[in-house]
């Protein structure tokens, strides 16, 4: 199934190509993630730049409301943005995880002043935001949270660890669950606040990966006074916000299929371009051949999932268990294509984009939901098994 786009979406297309054409030039072009950056890293002040020069022609956040510096942009100019992007290799924004997951949470449950102060300099990244969710005990079971905030006078008393930050290293404010009501129900004690990470009694210890990276943060909270103007929502309904968040965060996987499929397409013609030793190239290969088909029918899978999805959207339905189905696939043909590139490229594959790529991909199985709790969303949502 291909969509038939309509002819405004295909004006968006041609308007945002040649914007990207002149403005998304060298250094742009060769910086590093946000994510691999330190707060001194040159590159760093390079992707805000990037970042502002994208929030001026409101090519930040498309989907946000015009009212907040986005253009109100419906699914269809959405998924131009997303292949126009992809197909230009242009990087995001710097907030990753700020745009698409915390600012939906602001808009819905933040009073105006939050709205008006916050979103603004995130949109432009002037600040960087950071989800402060995971515990070290509380992951899946993210209601089973410990850290606390007590209230006293104007003020939270904040205590507690964060774990699996990402861009912590580099974050000016944290979306921050806490628990306020220990004696509640454990979805039921549990607040939002909007932190100041420059506040004293906040420290970020950043995890270094085996990429050699530190895009992960442990956060640890000292007796850190957050004023109590910084809740987002009322006072024990954090919960609600969470969801929220973290509803826009899976939603996100609707335009995942275009990196894989272009690693996909990297990997056939490596294939066919990488001898074997024996006359034949890898990919006259009978075996290898099966397993190079096999993750190319996953990519394509995964498109038609994600396209299921979209089609489901513009129609009006809400985004069911495709985004735990879609997340699935994804994650895991991830892995099956790093593997195939290391049958393939053999000692080649260990290093330049595919090195970093292979063991940068085993995070996908966990990261928004892991392999095991999204099939029990399957298991429960799509094929009616009863609840364990
Ligand atoms: C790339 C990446 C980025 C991340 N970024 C952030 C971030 O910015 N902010 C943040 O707060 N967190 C972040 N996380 C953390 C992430 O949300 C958690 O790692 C995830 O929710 C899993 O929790 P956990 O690691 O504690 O594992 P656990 O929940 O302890 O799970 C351990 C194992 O048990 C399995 N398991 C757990 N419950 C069940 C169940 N009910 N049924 C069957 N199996 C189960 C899991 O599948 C897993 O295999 C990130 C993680 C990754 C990998």
């Amino acid at each position: 199934m291909n969509f038939d786009y309509p002819a405004e979406a295909e004006a968006f297309r041609a308007e945002l190509r040649s914007w990207l054409d002149e403005h998304f030039t060298e250094p742009y072009q060769s910086m590093k993630s946000v994510l691999a950056c330190s707060p001194d890293d040159p590159d760093l002040a390079m992707n805000r730049e990037w970042n502002a020069t994208l929030a001026d022609a409101r090519y930040t956040a498309i989907a946000w409301p015009e009212e907040y510096g986005g253009r109100g942009a419906g699914i269809m100019d959405q998924v131009v943005y997303a292949e126009e992007m992809h197909r230009a290799g242009a990087p995001s924004t710097v907030n990753l995880i700020g745009l698409s997951n915390i600012a939906p949470a602001i808009m819905e449950y933040g009073t105006d002043e939050q709205r008006s102060t916050l979103l603004p300099r995130m949109l432009r990244g002037d600040d960087i935001w950071c989800q402060g969710f995971s515990e070290p005990g509380a992951g899946s079971d993210l209601a089973g949270l410990k850290a606390t905030a007590v209230r006293d006078g104007d003020c939270y008393v904040v205590n507690g660890q964060k774990t699996w930050n990402t861009l912590g290293q580099v974050a000016s404010w944290c979306e921050l669950l806490v628990r306020t009501d220990p004696e509640a129900p454990k979805h039921k004690g549990i607040s939002c606040l909007l932190v100041d990470m420059s506040l004293p009694g906040i420290e970020v210890r950043p995890l270094t990966t085996i990429t050699g990276d530190s895009e992960f943060n442990e956060i640890f909270f000292t007796d850190a006074r957050v004023p109590v103007s910084s809740l987002l929502g009322a006072e024990n309904e954090g919960w609600r916000v969470a969801i929220t968040t973290l509803m826009h965060e899976r939603g996100g996987v609707a335009a995942l299929h275009l990196g894989l499929r272009a690693q996909i397409r990297t990997l056939l013609d490596q294939a066919k371009e990488t001898p074997l030793g024996d006359g034949r190239m890898a990919a006259e290969d009978p075996a290898l051949r099966q397993r190079l088909a096999r993750v190319y029918l996953e990519g394509e899978l995964l498109k038609l999932l994600s396209e299921r999805a979209l089609s489901g959207a513009l129609h009006g339905r809400e985004l069911g268990p495709e985004s735990s189905l879609a997340k699935l696939v994804w994650s895991e043909t991830a892995q099956h294509v790093g593997e195939v590139a290391g049958a393939v490229l053999g000692p080649d594959a260990n290093h330049g984009h595919w090195g970093r790529d292979r063991v940068s991909m085993r995070s996908h199985t966990i990261a928004g939901g892991t392999t095991q709790v999204n099939k029990n969303i399957i298991a429960q949502r799509v094929l009616g098994l009863p609840r364990r």
